[in-house]
């Protein structure tokens, strides 16, 4: 009894020595959706506008827009909007509030809006986030927010977030989103100026790298391939390596947004990769 007595003294006595609180708190459950927020209406011909060096002779590749859906205890994520429904032949045709509403999730609650740049087929559908911090890289906000935004910055796009002055983080650098590592939103510059990717650590599949427009697709990934539309061609091919290193030491999956190939690689809606 006496020996037992002063092991747990003696126990206790270790956790106050190396720092550790005697009742470790659980972590917060992560889990990852994706939401379908468009589809390609035709092929797209990427040896066009998807290759500044004249490579993919001949490669047609339909384009899938996702969104996704990040659930951190009881915290609500949404990384990209995807098209406005109805507004072209790519654009889905039920919108993202009433796919969240399928998981029993309302716009209201939804604490953060990421975003990974500020082009149209990934920033159509913010309107309704009403109660989020937008996440977005201050290069591309900058660009919303100018007198003369650069070709391509979707700004209508951020109309009720500028005229409600709504909460906005420009991200200079990575952001912890819930402070415990799960959710990473990573700078990956060079698509646009203030372009970011998403990390989500989740217990059973293990670490989801979503790439936002750092690639367009697999074989863009694969060989540092740039479009020809595209903000820094150095930064770009920088991103993907960085990427690519994440993948490697994390082991890490990566999911490449416009890729239909990728889709499969987390459950199909409703389900979600835990
Ligand atoms: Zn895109």
């Amino acid at each position: 009894m006496l020996r037992a007595t002063i092991l747990l003294a003696v126990g206790l006595f270790a956790n106050v020595l190396i720092g550790l609180p005697a009742i470790a708190q659980a972590p917060a459950e992560v889990t990852l959706t994706r939401i379908d927020c468009g589809t390609g209406a035709t092929p797209t011909d990427v040896g066009q506008r998807f290759t500044d060096t004249f490579a993919y002779k001949d490669l047609k590749l339909t384009f899938t827009f996702s969104c996704y859906v990040i659930k951190h205890g009881d915290d609500y994520m949404v990384w990209d909007t995807g098209f406005t429904p109805g507004t072209s032949p790519n654009a889905p045709k039920v919108g993202i509030v009433d796919r969240l509403k399928e998981l029993k999730v309302t716009a209201e609650q939804v604490k953060y809006v990421g975003i990974s740049h500020f082009h149209g087929d990934h920033t159509g559908q913010l309107a309704p986030f009403t109660n989020a911090t937008l996440l977005i890289g201050k290069g591309d906000w900058d660009q919303i927010t100018s007198p003369t935004p650069m070709q391509g910055a979707n700004v209508a796009g951020f109309k009720s977030w500028i005229d409600e002055k709504r909460k906005v983080e420009p991200l200079t650098g990575d952001k912890d989103v819930f402070g415990d590592g799960s959710v990473v939103v990573l700078r990956t510059p060079g698509h646009t100026p203030g372009h970011s990717s998403l990390l989500v650590r989740l217990k059973d599949m293990g670490p989801v790298l979503l790439s936002g427009d750092a690639a367009h697709f697999r074989e863009n990934y694969e060989s540092n391939g740039v479009p020809s539309f595209n903000f820094d061609r150095a930064a770009t091919i920088a991103s993907i390596e960085r990427m690519k290193q994440i993948a490697a030491n994390l082991k890490a999956t990566i999911v490449i947004q416009h890729d239909m190939r990728d889709i499969g690689k987390l459950p199909a809606f409703p389900a979600a990769a835990k």
